[in-house]
This record gives C-alpha cells, structure tokens and sequence, in this order.
C-alpha cells in the first residue's frame, strides 16, 4: 500500500463540498496532498470549498457517486452523503441510493486501484440503542421501514459491503461510526439541532425543542473528528474497524439550548414542538477502541466548540439578514 501518512500522496475526498469534507479537503492539503474533491451539491455548496478552488493541488469534480468514477487516486475518503434528517428524508430513494451504490462503486474504484478507502458510517447505525454508551460490538435497534432507515440501513449496508470487499477481496478498509458532530461550515437550513439552536438564538427567533427536550446526543467538534478519520486512515492494512469517533460528553437537548443561550446572550424562548418518529432517545459513543488503537480522544468540550461555531454563524446570519 502507497506511504498512507506520507504527504504527497493524492486523495480523493466524496461529500468534500460539504461540513465535514470541506474540513477534510483543508486539514488534506495543510499535510501536502494533492486533493481531488467530488461532490454532487445536494446539500453540500461550493462556496463551503471556494477559498480552495485555486490551490494548486486541489481539484473539485461535480459527479454523483451513484455513476461509477473513473480516476487516480492513492486513498479515498468516502463522505458523499445527505447527513441531516431534514435532507436524507427528502429524497429517501436516492438516499439509499447514494449509500448503497455510490459506496460499491468507490470500493470498486478502491479495489481496482488497491488503495484503502475509509467510510464515514454513523452512530444512527445503533438506531434508538438499548444499550448505552454503545460500544462497536452492540448491533443496534433500527426500525427498517421507518422515515429514518433510508439512512440508517444504507449507511448499515454501506458498511455490510465495506467488510465484504475487505473479506472476499483483501480490500483495505476503514470504517468509522460518528457521533454527532459540529462546528463552522453547518449547513444553515439543515435542520440539525447545533446549527438550527445558534442560527434562531442570534435571530432572536424561538428556539425549537422537540419532544421533551430530555433526549441526549453527545457532540464532537469537527477538528477533533477530523483527526480521527487521519489516524484512523494511518492504520496498517487489516484494521478494519468500525471505530467509534465521538465526544462522551452527554447532553440533553434543553442543556444544549440552555447552553446557546447563555454563549449567544439571546433573549430568545424555548417553543416545543413534536418529537420526530424514531428519534433516538439517547446517544453516547463508548470510545475505549478508539483510545486503544488510536490513541485518539476529544479535546475540545462542549463550551468551547459552541463558542468557535457561534463566531462562525455570527457571520453567516449577519451576511443573510
Ligand atoms: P453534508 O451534508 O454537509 O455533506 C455531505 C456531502 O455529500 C454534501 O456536500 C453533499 O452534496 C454530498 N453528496 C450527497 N449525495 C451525494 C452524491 N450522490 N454524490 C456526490 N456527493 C453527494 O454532511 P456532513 O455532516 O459533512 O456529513 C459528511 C458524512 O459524514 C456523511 O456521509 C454523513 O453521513 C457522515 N456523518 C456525519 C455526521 C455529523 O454529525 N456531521 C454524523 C454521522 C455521520
Ligand atoms: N432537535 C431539536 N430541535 C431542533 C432540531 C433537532 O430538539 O430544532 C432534536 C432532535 O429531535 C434530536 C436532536 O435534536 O433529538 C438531534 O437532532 P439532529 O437532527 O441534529 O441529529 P440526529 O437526530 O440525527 O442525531
């Protein structure tokens, strides 16, 4: 296998307009790899990449993964997918689509080319957990057939596939599941609770708890998922995963509100609404695997990675309104 943490090599980034891929595309090109970005914009935007779009060693591709791809590349980080409810449910058949066959069409590419390709997967692989934290081993409690499965099973059988290509074909795969995860570069109107609290706080718009409020999530701060995905993608050849890549740190979703508030100085009020089907109770990832093969935790708390992201969207809200 091509020098995987050598710099130099070049990198194909799927989903890389997007929150987490337009990071990657970044922390990628700071370590002096060339980056292939491709990226369809359904819900990821160009503007999110457009301070790179003239750096030499960057490329963006528009292509849906869904049509098989045809380049040359020495290790493929697959993220090309909506992450939002709000967006994987509007269009739920190319969700799966997008999923099931974008991911054997880079696993084809990453078989052809014998390069290992890591998958973005997800703790909604755990479903609404009966178990908790949940640790790699537990199996999770999805509903098949509910609003949520086009994600949950095509991310679940993205990963079926990951470990077929791996056992029938030696492929060199890397799975990670991740927990919740924000920071600058949110979409917006994406509906997910981080962005969507700060974005009605600084409008002075109510704040939307659904349900009870009571249900937990547990939140990363993107640069330390990022460095995860780098450390797991520097592993040897054979350690699949999956791996767990989240923050411990558990809260409800009336503390988060609580929490934006007081950062934002908002005088904003607390409206309840209904609590989404199948939105999972509680969530927190037990990382004791990451620690052990990584050497990876987070660093950056709660408090701090709001702060960094408030700042962010002070900007967004302001150059919208
Ligand atoms: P995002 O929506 O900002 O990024 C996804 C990107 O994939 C977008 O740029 C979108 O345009 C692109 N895309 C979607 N369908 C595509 C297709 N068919 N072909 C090419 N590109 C396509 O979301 P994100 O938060 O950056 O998530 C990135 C990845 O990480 C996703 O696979 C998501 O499932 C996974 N993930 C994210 C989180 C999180 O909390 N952010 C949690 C678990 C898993
Ligand atoms: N949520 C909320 N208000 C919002 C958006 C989301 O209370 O305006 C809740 C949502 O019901 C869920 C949690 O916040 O319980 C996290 O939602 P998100 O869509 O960010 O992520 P996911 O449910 O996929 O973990």
């Amino acid at each position: 296998m091509t020098g995987r943490a050598s710099t130099g090599q070049r990198v194909l980034v799927t989903g890389g307009a997007g929150f987490l891929g337009s990071h990657l595309c970044e922390r990628l090109l700071a370590q002096g790899h060339e980056v292939l970005c491709v990226d369809n914009c359904f819900t990821g935007d160009k503007r999110n990449i457009r301070h790179l779009l003239a750096h030499p060693r960057f490329e963006f591709l528009r292509h849906d993964v869904c049509f098989p791809l045809y380049v040359e590349v020495d290790a493929i980080y697959n993220l090309a997918c909506p992450a939002s409810p709000v967006h994987y449910q509007r269009d739920p058949v190319q969700t799966t689509k997008t999923s099931v066959m974008g991911t054997i069409n880079l696993l084809g590419l990453a078989k052809r080319l014998k390069i290992p390709l890591l998958q973005a997967s997800t703790s909604e692989v755990y479903g609404d957990p009966a178990l908790h934290p949940q640790p790699e081993s537990y199996w999770g409690n999805v509903n098949p057939i509910g609003p949520r499965a086009c994600y949950d099973e095509g991310k679940r059988c993205a990963e079926t596939l990951c470990f077929d290509y791996h056992r029938q074909y030696g492929l060199d795969v890397k799975v990670v599941r991740i927990f919740n995860t924000y920071g600058p570069r949110m979409n917006p109107a994406d509906g997910r609770v981080v962005s969507n609290f700060i974005v009605q706080a600084l409008r002075g718009e109510p704040i939307t708890l659904y349900g009870d409020g009571e249900q937990t999530r547990s939140f990363c701060y993107v640069d330390d998922l990022l460095e995860g995905f780098l450390r797991m993608m520097a592993t040897p050849p054979g350690f699949a995963g999956p791996v767990n890549l989240g923050n411990p740190g558990e809260f409800s979703m009336r503390e988060l509100a609580h929490e934006v508030l007081e950062l934002t100085g908002s005088a904003s009020t607390l409206e309840y609404r209904p609590l989404p089907a199948d939105d999972p109770r509680q969530r927190q990832p037990d990382i004791a695997l990451a620690r052990a093969r990584l050497g990876w935790e987070p660093t950056v708390a709660l408090r701090e990675g709001l702060i960094r992201t408030i700042e962010h969207f002070r900007g967004v809200v302001d150059a919208v309104c």
